[in-house]
């Protein structure tokens, strides 16, 4: 607390991030980071920015990067928008559509920065409860409220809500804004992205810290219509209109541009997904259905606490909420075949397996 805080800045309760250690080489499981280098082009592409043209603002209006983005969907540039990070994303739509007069709906357990932002907007979350397995009871996602924001695949679940419920979801609340967050939506599901020509009430959210491995270059996608799209402009331009720097603007169209590379490096991730979870499943835990870059995983005979702790002790970082209904569970990101087969020859013999 300060005496030269704002009643605002002081009612925060800020957001902790998950680890970047110093102090000695990890694996690191712990931040949903994609364990593949970016794309050599995206690479090639910054340097190339670095060298060309740092001395002069970069384009805020993003355009060459809202095009490529519109063109990958098939969509208008005025249904597309970019940013720092989905984060920086996130934060703009809760301050353009959730209307802080009624009660904005969060699934719980969600992604943990959306009170953050809500209590930032002043927005006052309803949480609606996830089922016993962990699923998002749809039906609840409705009646009087100012908004909603699902994750899809839910985090940290990792659990996909099916396209039709999505559907469902637009269909049921056609005057409050629907935001899907789509970060980790190229490991299996199917995005929303292609409702957004139905939907005035849809904002897809997406990012390319995850399947694209660029979390060190905090690039957001937005699409949605063309009202919403405005919507998030006026937020940006009231607040900082050159938000993307040129190395992002540069390296992010090379990356979009570089299929080959991402489906290689999405379906690298996938396979060795789905081997360490069956072989978990071998150990006897517990693995929620993930279709994302990271699973939720728990053992019915050993804390949670403890294996986070040992683990970290054995140089691997995993990620441990301490949060109800999770105080068990430990998020676990996808790494290389090597990282988890070193991930899992620890954890056996923490078991005793
Ligand atoms: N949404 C979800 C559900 C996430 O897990 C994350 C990453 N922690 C983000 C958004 C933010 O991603 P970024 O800001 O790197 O785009």
């Amino acid at each position: 607390m300060s005496k030269y805080w704002t009643p605002l800045a002081s009612s925060l309760e800020p957001y902790v991030p998950g680890e970047q250690p110093k102090d000695k080489t990890y694996i690191k499981l712990n931040t949903n980071e994609n364990p593949y280098p970016p794309s050599p082009k995206a690479l090639e592409a910054m340097k190339e920015a670095a060298n060309a043209d740092l001395r002069l603002y970069p384009d805020p209006t993003c355009e060459e990067l809202v095009q490529a983005a519109a063109n990958y969907y098939g969509l208008s540039p005025k249904q597309t928008f970019a940013g720092n990070g989905s984060d920086e994303l996130l934060a703009f739509a809760f301050a353009a559509f959730f209307d802080p007069a009624r009660p904005v709906l969060f699934p719980d357990i969600t992604y943990s920065f959306y009170k953050v932002y809500a209590k930032l907007c002043g927005i006052t979350p309803k949480l609606i409860p996830l089922d016993e397995q962990f699923q998002v009871p749809i039906d609840q996602f409705a009646g009087d409220h100012g908004g909603m924001i699902l994750p899809n695949p839910n985090a940290p679940t990792a659990i996909l809500i099916p396209l039709d419920q999505v559907r469902k979801l637009l269909e049921a609340n056609p005057d409050r804004v629907v935001i899907i967050d789509e970060a980790y939506i190229d490991f299996g599901g199917e995005s929303a992205v292609k409702l957004v020509p139905e939907y005035p009430n849809l904002l897809v959210i997406q990012t390319l810290s995850k399947s694209r491995s660029l979390a060190g270059l905090r690039v957001g996608l937005a699409f949605g219509s063309e009202e919403l799209i405005d919507g998030l402009n006026r937020i940006k331009n009231s607040f900082n209109s050159y938000t993307m720097d040129r190395l992002a603007l540069r390296g992010a169209v090379a990356a979009l541009q570089d299929e080959a590379y991402f489906q290689e490096t999405t379906a690298k991730v996938v396979a060795t997904r789905d081997g360490i979870i069956a072989s978990l499943k071998e150990l006897g835990f517990i693995v929620t259905d993930s279709k994302a870059n990271f699973l939720l995983i728990s053992h019915p005979s050993y804390s949670a606490a403890d294996l986070f702790k040992q683990l970290r002790e054995q140089g691997i970082l995993v990620r441990y909420f301490n949060s109800p209904r999770i105080d068990n569970y430990l998020r676990v990101t996808v790494g290389t075949d090597e990282e988890m087969a070193q991930f899992l020859k620890v954890l056996k013999r923490l078991i005793g397996a």
